[in-house]
């Protein structure tokens, strides 16, 4: 197919069709497969094909496929924000469901706004973020993330975000300093910016307990995220986790957090939880945050035409199903090892991988051009799409990033690959991510 009429993401080029799915392959019409080493942008938690959820979708349609929320509740909908209400930490009672993890973060940021409005401290107008981060592209997340690639030709309509910095240990730990001291140093930082916004002014922090996008698979320094909660309490402001990507069983643990032992107020999932078998996300929230709106106005104001979408809250619980049923968090926490070790004995003495970093099924490597320095590629060569498409070309999908933090560019490669991968698939993921990564280098001039 040379042209099309869907504008993809290049308007030069029109990629493969996809034909079919099945576990962790992609196939298109000429029989050429893909393993899907990235489950597209960590989304296919499953894989492709899984017969439960086709089952749990059809039934549902069968029935019925939607009912707009203004009018009907619907029991997909209602046992699936059971269960995920159940299993998140703290005293969470509430899940909103949305269509996507943008929409997960809009709504995120409205009712926290709103909770501020209902509690009688309307004063409160502030978000703060940090810089190496990707909330989404809508325009409100879009503010909130910081990743400046992804923002700059937007920057003039988007509101106001204070930005700190990210907890990057591989790039920004002094020498000096132990991985705790780091993680003290960035929180007394975020108290600063709160003091200096003012601390009666400011709603929420947003992170991501595991940066996905923006940094491939970066998990926080110990104490880190307890420092956060802790200095949100002391200001009275709310702490919105980002598990998007990192949630929903793809760091060994439902949420994300759970490995942080902290209680976000709100919990921002999507990605995972559908497993790109319907497209959702959801909001879960602390029932704090839920009664304070249920004895204010009783109304969160946001919407939606397709929240609660009985279809995809149906394909979603048969997800969360799979996952118990089949006890994948345990399987993600045993091939995590798996995938360490072949990371690990494959790249850890490799000139230019300069970190391999994640947790559970969600690794990152670091490319560098040299160790010793951590000195990044020459933007301009795009090592990392160089990377994705080598890897494509021999059968393996990988997710590149090349973020600009805090004025630096480097070449990140993110693997999420479905939780029913097999040691030899993993086997095979890193050998087409080695050949791959040095074809890339390779072509650079
Ligand atoms: N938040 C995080 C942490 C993400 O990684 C993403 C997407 O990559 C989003 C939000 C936006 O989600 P979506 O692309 O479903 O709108």
């Amino acid at each position: 197919m040379s042209s099309t009429y869907v504008m993809h993401r290049s308007l030069r080029n029109t990629p493969p069709v996809a034909t079919r799915g099945k576990g962790v392959w992609l196939y298109d019409a000429g029989g050429n497969a893909w393993l899907d080493g990235s489950g597209g942008a960590a989304v296919s938690c499953l894989g492709h094909g899984h017969p439960a959820v086709i089952d749990a979708m059809h039934r549902q349609i069968d029935q019925l496929a939607y009912a707009h929320t203004g009018f009907f509740t619907t029991e997909p909908a209602e046992t699936l924000a059971q269960r995920l209400v159940d299993d998140a930490p703290g005293d969470a009672s509430h899940a909103y469901f949305v269509s996507g993890g943008s929409e997960a973060i809009e709504a995120a940021l409205k009712m926290a706004r709103q909770y501020f409005v209902e509690i009688g401290q309307p004063q409160r107008t502030h978000i703060i973020a940090r810089r190496q981060s990707y909330h989404g592209n809508t325009l409100g997340a879009l503010a909130v993330g910081g990743n400046e690639w992804r923002r700059q030709q937007f920057a003039p309509l988007l509101i106001d975000v204070a930005h700190v910095s990210p907890c990057y240990e591989y790039r920004d730990r002094h020498e000096n300093e132990t991985a705790e001291q780091y993680s003290q140093r960035l929180v007394r930082e975020l108290e600063d910016t709160i003091l200096k916004l003012g601390a009666d002014k400011v709603i929420a922090f947003c992170a991501e307990p595991i940066v996905g996008a923006t940094a491939g698979a970066l998990p926080p320094t110990p104490g880190y995220f307890k420092g956060v909660r802790e200095i949100c309490d002391k200001y009275g402001i709310l702490l919105i986790a980002d598990e998007v990507m990192c949630g929903m069983g793809r760091t060994g643990t439902l949420y994300a957090v759970e490995q942080e032992d902290i209680v976000p107020d709100l919990i921002t999932i999507a990605k995972g939880l559908g497993g790109g078998y319907q497209p959702i996300g959801a909001v879960v929230v602390q029932k704090r945050i839920a009664d304070a709106m249920q004895k204010g106005t009783g109304f969160f104001q946001h919407g939606h035409t397709y929240i609660g979408h009985a279809t995809a809250c149906a394909a979603a619980l048969a997800v969360q199903n799979v996952i118990r049923d089949e006890n994948l968090l345990e399987r993600v926490r045993q091939l995590s090892l798996v995938l360490q070790q072949e990371l690990r004995e494959r790249f850890s003495g490799h000139p230019h991988v300069g970190d391999i970093r994640g947790r559970g099924l969600f690794f990152g490597l670091e490319l560098v051009k040299d160790r010793a320095t951590k000195q990044v590629f020459d933007p301009a060569l795009q090592l990392h799409a160089r990377v994705k498409r080598e890897a494509f070309a021999r059968g393996l999908m990988v997710y590149p990033m090349g973020g600009t933090i805090d004025g630096r560019q480097g070449d990140h490669i993110l693997l999420a690959p479905p939780f029913i991968i097999t040691e030899n698939e993993i086997d095979m993921l890193v050998q087409r991510l080695a050949a791959a990564i040095q074809a890339a280098i390779e072509s650079l001039p």
